[in-house]
């Protein structure tokens, strides 16, 4: 543990906003990764070389700073298909985020393949992006939308898997819960829905970033990841897909560059990925992504999900000190089933109250209902206070989110 605490501080020292102190002259205490992680100083340099050394629009220039970007552009998303383990590079198609990876599933697959009769099921943990798109559709094709329920501790209830798939053709779910951490049990989910007959989208917003994540050891369908929760910029994602999906897929969105051929009354679209990449893309994302990912593959993906449970364990125990005034901590018990999120509750204090409390210590957290509103509902939280582990958080984040829970509690006048 001692030698992961010293590494993790080295990699901290990667990120420069960590160096920077709040407004308030306290250190920066950044435990907000499942909203959207920091970026290292690696990470913003290729940005800024991109921009100010070969920055031109791709596939169509001939010229030498055209082939460098369109070079450099392709070069990521193998970076990106590489660090999945998909069998073909042409199985990414960058997107904004995971929430387009996901409604382009269901506007070009969904609408092509559903209709009456037919079962989307997804689970109660899901963020609002891994639902509303499947609302919508269920609407639209006249799918029944239904959902694996959760326990208390926000696990899976598996015991009716197979009557909730019976006539299911998507099975669409989280990785890991960004409200309760809970990891899905991958294996089981997967073989029941292949079995049943159905395609699997996993949400893996809150996995890619944290673990290996294999795509072809799940044989998962689809996978949607955000580039700006694992180091790279904001505005970047993908959506993994098996080729033979792709390929029978239409076009999500029309215009430039998703072509092969265009007459005034007919089109022909390009292969996948391109099919799915209409007009320009965010070419410098895609850049900054891949150099994410050798940074994160430079770091080990296994390091990075071992010191995360090391992290979570640790701050678990350190939390209990104030269970018997009040706290709640909600997720499975078990740090091995859970991924670096902790969401609680502080006697009655307001989780917004809490946050506004923290960050004058410079602890950032999120307070809210963190997307799931229907499982808020379902559990009768109003919201949570979210703490959120990455690879540069170390033990002392951990003490000062403790430290400035005590002076919460000071406030608030427990005692
Ligand atoms: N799914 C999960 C599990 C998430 O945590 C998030 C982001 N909080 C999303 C989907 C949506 O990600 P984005 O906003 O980057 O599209």
């Amino acid at each position: 543990m001692i030698a992961a605490v010293d590494e993790a501080a080295q990699i901290a020292a990667d990120f420069p906003i960590l160096a920077k102190p709040t407004s308030r002259g306290k250190r920066l205490v950044y435990l907000d990764s499942a909203a959207s992680s920091q970026k290292p100083q690696i990470m913003i340099d290729e940005l800024v070389r991109y921009y100010s050394e070969y920055n031109a629009n791709i596939h169509r220039g001939v010229y030498e700073i055209a082939s460098l970007a369109t070079d450099a552009f392709e070069a990521a998303r193998a970076k990106v298909a590489r660090f999945i383990n998909a069998a073909q590079t042409a199985e990414v198609i960058w997107t904004r985020n995971t929430t387009e990876a996901i409604n382009l599933v269901s506007f070009s697959w969904g609408l092509e393949n559903l209709k009456p009769g037919d079962a989307i099921v997804s689970t109660e943990l899901e963020h609002h992006s891994n639902l509303v798109p499947w609302q919508l559709l269920a609407a639209k094709t006249g799918a029944e939308l239904r959902f694996i329920e959760v326990d208390a501790d926000g696990r899976h209830r598996l015991d009716n898997l197979d009557e909730k798939l019976r006539g299911a053709k998507l099975v669409a779910f989280s990785h890991i819960s960004n409200t309760l951490g809970t990891i899905a049990p991958l294996e089981r989910i997967i073989e029941a829905a292949h079995a049943a007959g159905a395609i699997v989208l996993l949400d893996a917003a809150q996995s890619v970033p944290h673990m290996r994540v294999d795509v072809r050891a799940l044989d998962v369908d689809f996978l949607a990841a955000s580039g700006h929760k694992m180091c790279g910029p904001t505005g970047i994602g993908f959506l993994y897909g098996k080729r033979a999906l792709l390929d029978a897929m239409p076009p999500f969105l029309t215009g430039g560059d998703m072509i092969r051929e265009v007459a005034y009354d007919s089109t022909t679209f390009n292969e996948a990925p391109w099919k799915f990449e209409a007009g320009t893309s965010n070419i410098a994302g895609a850049i900054g992504l891949g150099t994410a990912v050798d940074y994160l593959e430079s770091v080990g993906m296994d390091w990075i999900r071992n010191h995360e449970i090391a992290l979570t364990t640790y701050a678990l125990d350190r939390l209990q000190r104030f269970v018997p005034r009040g706290l709640q901590i909600y997720g499975p018990p078990d740090p091995a089933e859970r991924g670096g999120v902790i969401s609680f509750n502080f006697a009655d204090i307001h989780p917004h109250d809490m946050a506004s409390l923290l960050d004058i210590d410079g602890v950032c957290v999120r307070a809210g209902h963190h997307c799931t509103m229907p499982l808020m509902n379902k559990m009768g939280w109003p919201a949570t206070t979210r703490a959120s582990f990455y690879l540069y958080n170390t033990e002392r984040d951990v003490d000062a989110l403790v430290d400035s829970l005590e002076r919460a509690a000071a406030v608030f006048g427990i005692p």
